[in-house]
């Protein structure tokens, strides 16, 4: 579309132009015409390119540890051994790059100050919960984050090699961001993948680590983003961390079988009681005590203690959430 049209201009030109100099500089000014977009040919210059301008994140390809693979070589199976990785994508980084963008920090920071007058609770940060997690510390301006996790399979589900190349994924949102924006798909980031076996042979802990550790730093030291109207320093706490049930489940170090007596991660009902319980029984629900008692005997559904305490705004028991559209709209679990 370019270049054509180009060379004929050129030589139309050119060609009545009598004076060398002018000549020359007419090809070199076409030639950069023609070769626009050279800097960016291959993959590796479109990357390099992006990483130079800021505008792409690169991912931390991140060593959790090896696992044993079994190898086919001439007919004869040996044992290899195979490093795990998980893909994460670094957080503050994310946060700096979209809070930088022109109008969006202006825009929560709006949405926020009208929080009061709305009669309504529309947001978390109205929320006691929040008054709770933000331990007073009114000086600082601390945003909530809520960190999302599915797995999903991206071979044939039906096939016989379903599950080996299952993907754990871990997104985050800001939880202050107003109603029009909250769930567009642009504003949902990506944190982290992990191939789910792994998660199952190396364990939460192993497989969250690098999120729960910068989680941590954004608590406590916070970033600085610079803004139309100056720098400023804003920290963030992990707010909820959110899911469907067997998601939240799994890596809160519940039980992952809803066939299992105590499945629920908000109460202590049976699975036989919960087919006819129609009001809440609020001496069944879970407490901070009674979760940290149940952590010692490994009891009442509960495999391990909950990785994501470890953030001190969090506590499993006040993570009160649920999915709407598994719970409801599939209706189904
Ligand atoms: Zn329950």
């Amino acid at each position: 579309m370019i270049c054509e049209p180009l060379s004929m201009l050129e030589n139309k030109v050119t060609s009545n132009v009598d004076n060398l100099e002018v000549k020359e500089e007419i090809k070199k000014m076409i030639s950069c015409f023609q070769n626009m977009f050279s800097n960016l040919r291959t993959e590796w210059k479109r990357f390099d390119f992006f990483k130079r301008s800021s505008a792409f994140i690169p991912v931390e390809s991140l060593l959790i540890g090896t696992r044993e693979n079994d190898k086919r070589i001439k007919q004869r199976t040996i044992l290899d051994i195979v490093e795990s990785h998980i893909q994460y994508v670094p957080i503050e980084k994310t946060l700096q790059a979209f809070l930088q963008i022109p109008n969006v920090f202006r825009t929560i920071s709006c949405f926020i100050s009208n929080l009061s007058n709305v009669g309504s609770i529309c947001n978390i940060m109205q929320s006691a919960l929040w008054a709770d997690m933000k331990h007073n510390e009114e000086n600082k301006l601390i945003l909530p984050i809520f960190i999302y996790f599915d797995e999903f399979e991206i071979n044939n589900p039906l096939g016989s090699h379903a599950g080996i190349y299952k993907i754990g994924a871990t997104y985050f949102v800001l939880g202050c961001l107003p109603p029009q924006f909250a769930s567009q798909l642009e504003n949902i980031f990506l944190l982290q993948l992990h191939y789910s076996e792994d998660r199952k042979t190396f364990g939460n802990s192993v497989i969250f680590a690098k999120i729960i550790e910068s989680c941590r730093q954004l608590e406590e030291h916070g970033i600085n983003i610079s803004t139309e109207s100056g720098d400023v320093h804003v920290w963030f706490s992990v707010a909820f961390v959110l899911g469907d049930n067997l998601g939240v489940n799994a890596i809160m170090g519940l039980t992952e079988s809803f066939s299992a007596t105590n499945f629920c991660r908000f109460c202590y009902a049976t699975k036989h009681l919960t087919q006819t319980q129609l009001r809440e029984d609020e001496s069944l629900i879970r407490t901070r005590e009674k979760y940290t008692s149940d952590v010692k005997t490994l009891s009442n559904g509960i495999k391990e203690n909950c990785i994501w305490n470890s953030l001190s705004n969090f506590h499993i028991t006040s993570n009160m959430t649920c999915d709407v559209m598994h719970d409801i709209y599939e209706g189904k679990k």
